[in-house]
């Protein structure tokens, strides 16, 4: 089985498009999306439309319930709370139907999908460092744990003597005594100084994990949003990839 993993779209329309091309010619039997399908970008309605008809499972992000007023913004930096207000008067009905379905975390296959950690998936913390890594790899009922949040990709691996190791490897061996918990990057705004879209693909049958980088036109997207009045420093951002 070769399963498809992919996070944080954030209203990239363009980013989500290359990617949905990419995973259809991978031969994937199961997909699954790990939220913020919405936020910082110009086309939140299609990316929720489009994540969700694609993707088996998804699950929320943060950007998600603050779009539905589920949670407040008062956490996030003025940029991000900018860019939910304005997707708050675009975001149509079905939109925001679909975003109320979706629940925080999700297990299967002996994998579970969490936007931000697994001990409190409510809390929205980062994961990125050995130190904040350590209480979700203990709090694990599967071999593995896919996250986003960070927009960061990166792998942490613990081995039969617990010993917690940081891989920023984007080529990932499972190993049978081993668990991993690992963040696929994003596809609608990195920030690891790549700006091109990533997403990652599990196989089940090699054992093994990969991430995939997928160039996408980044002046189109950052067109719409000058279009929209988005901050310039979301703009910009998309270009440098951090
Ligand atoms: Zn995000």
């Amino acid at each position: 089985m070769r399963i498809g993993i992919f996070s944080d779209i954030h209203g990239n329309l363009e980013a989500l498009e290359v990617v949905l091309e990419s995973i259809e010619k991978e031969n994937i039997d199961r997909l699954i999306c790990l939220g913020d399908l919405v936020g910082y970008g110009p086309d939140p309605n299609l990316c929720v439309k489009m994540s969700i008809q694609a993707a088996d499972i998804t699950i929320a992000g943060n950007h998600d319930y603050a779009a539905i007023n589920r949670i407040t913004t008062e956490n996030f930096n003025e940029y991000a709370r900018e860019a939910i207000d304005w997707t708050k008067t675009v975001l149509n009905p079905e939109s925001i139907e679909a975003l109320h379905q979706l629940p925080l975390i999700v297990s299967e296959n002996n994998m579970t999908a969490v936007h931000g950690t697994l001990e409190s998936p409510s809390d929205w913390n980062y994961i990125m460092t050995i130190e904040d890594a350590y209480r979700n790899l203990m709090a694990m009922t599967t071999k593995i744990c896919f996250i986003g949040h960070s927009h960061i990709p990166v792998n942490f691996i613990r081995d039969k003597n617990l010993d917690i190791t940081l891989e920023k490897s984007n080529n990932i061996p499972i190993h049978k005594e081993s668990m991993y918990l690992i963040n696929v990057g994003s596809v609608g705004q990195p920030r690891d100084g790549d700006p091109r879209a990533s997403y990652g693909i599990l196989d089940m049958e090699k054992n093994e994990f990969h991430l995939k980088r997928i160039p996408y036109q980044i002046e189109k997207v950052q067109k719409k949003m000058e279009k929209y009045r988005l901050p310039r420093f979301l703009i910009e951002r998309l270009a440098v990839g951090q």
